[in-house]
């Protein structure tokens, strides 16, 4: 028989509030906040002010919204996903890229017009935040309105949102007539427009991303001349790095003066702290020790990586490296928009490279897995001073989880439920046995995002 779930409490729509519950959180000075019974203050400014021991300040714990015994982590960051594939999530398993992105991708990002961003990406806000997720960083579709029309629907929703328009001067399913130079031109302007209408809008919450595809779709001036754009806005440069084997070889084809993968993006300039490259999966030593020295980053997407089957990426040896790594869904490479999800393939994958004798070093713990998903990808966006961690002077960015849900003898609420002393054990549990609808509350900056169940 299921235990009785308690009433759901009144959860606070806007700041400034107090929250009492069990607080895990990754520090910046590094180690994890663990507070079994917390408290956490949120100002009027939308940034909170303590997190504490409820027994420190007992009479504000008494005026707190109770949440016992839920659970209290920074809101998840995701560092890679496509707005307009989020509809096919789940579709295309095993498909090589190359092979995805003609038969799904491109149809339906050349479908993506401002009608179709106006009715997908509200949802697809909801979604993000229902799993966890209350950062992300996105792309786009080719067509200007579309991303306008997503960056009002992240401006009315709450989540704080990086988004590009994706630049494609060739190999392009943009089907007008054009010169390759003006469908440049034309690209280039429109992100340089996009980014000066929505970068640093709201205090910095929504910002531009200049986004060329990857180096299969760009030409090299393209690539140049958008790192260019990104450097003098101070805005992220994101594209993709060695997905696939089909991917690297073709690369090779269309740019036989660069030494490797990671040399076209460096002949362009746009190795940088700004620079966000996705996948990375196939890097040589090279590559690895001048990825590390640029400061370029890395969004890791474990799952998309074994769905389209492009392989498992050596985490460890670019962690060692000192390379700056988060994590992203990549949806709709990968089929679920879950953070969780991505720590729980991304764990997998690297017992799978250990137990094949392709790394030595020990597995991420369940810990480091949350650091990943939360204040390592606020520092990839180069927003780890604003985000990503539970702090005084950040901002309130995040989630409440009711863990009893994850129970695996079914929903066992109340005093019999599993409460570990042990964070790590909590952590584990959310990240192996993660339920759709286990958060319960997203805030950014204080203020209530709709999605949560
Ligand atoms: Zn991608």
């Amino acid at each position: 028989m299921l235990a009785s779930r308690p009433v759901s409490p009144e959860l606070p729509q806007r700041p400034p509030f107090a929250l009492r519950a069990r607080i895990i959180s990754p520090r910046s000075a590094g180690g994890t906040l663990h507070e079994p019974d917390g408290l956490i203050q949120v100002g009027a400014d939308g940034r909170i002010t303590d997190v504490l021991p409820a027994s420190d300040r007992p009479e504000a714990a008494e005026g707190a919204i109770d949440l016992r015994p839920w659970l209290i982590l920074p809101g998840l960051v995701d560092l890679h996903a496509h707005l307009p594939q989020i509809p096919n999530a789940g579709v295309g398993f095993g498909l090589t890229l190359l092979d995805w992105l003609r038969r799904y991708v491109f149809p339906l990002e050349h479908d993506f017009d401002e009608a179709a961003a106006d009715r997908i990406a509200p949802a697809a806000f909801r979604s993000f935040a229902r799993a966890g997720t209350t950062t992300v960083l996105l792309y786009g579709a080719l067509w200007e309105p579309s991303l306008d029309a997503s960056f009002r629907a992240a401006e009315a929703h709450g989540i704080r949102a990086t988004i590009g328009k994706v630049i494609m001067d060739r190999f392009t399913y943009d089907e007008d007539a054009r010169t390759p130079a003006e469908t440049l031109e034309l690209s280039l302007r429109q992100s340089a427009d996009l980014c000066s209408r929505w970068h640093m809008r709201d205090g910095g919450r929504l910002r531009y991303a200049f986004t060329p595809r990857f180096a299969v779709t760009c030409t090299a001036e393209a690539l140049r001349e958008s790192a260019r754009l990104a450097a003098e806005a101070g805005a992220i440069w994101q594209t993709h790095l060695a997905e696939d084997a089909g991917e690297i070889a073709e690369v090779q084809r269309l740019f036989p003066e660069a030494v490797d993968y990671l040399d076209v993006y460096d002949r362009a300039g746009a190795l940088g702290p700004q620079a966000v490259l996705a996948h990375a999966v196939h890097l040589s030593d090279r590559e690895i020790a001048r990825l590390a020295e640029s400061g370029a980053r890395v969004a890791h997407c474990p799952a998309s990586n074994l769905f389209l089957g492009a392989g498992m990426m050596p985490l460890a040896r670019y962690l060692d490296a000192g390379i700056s790594v988060g994590l992203g869904s990549d949806v709709a490479g990968g089929p679920d928009v879950s953070i969780f999800g991505a720590m729980r393939i991304g764990a997998y994958a690297q017992v799978a490279r250990r137990t094949a004798g392709l790394d030595q070093q020990a597995v991420l713990d369940p810990l480091a897995w949350l650091r990943l998903g939360t204040l390592d990808g606020a520092m990839v966006l180069g927003q780890g001073d604003v985000t990503g961690s539970l702090e005084p002077g950040k901002d309130a960015d995040l989630i409440v989880v009711d863990t009893a849900i994850t129970d695996p003898l079914g929903d066992a609420s109340g005093p019999e439920a599993w409460n570990p002393t042990d964070p790590e054990e909590l952590v584990s549990r959310l990240i192996f046995r993660t339920h759709p609808d286990m958060v319960r509350g997203a805030w950014v900056r204080g203020r209530r995002l709709e999605g949560p169940a």
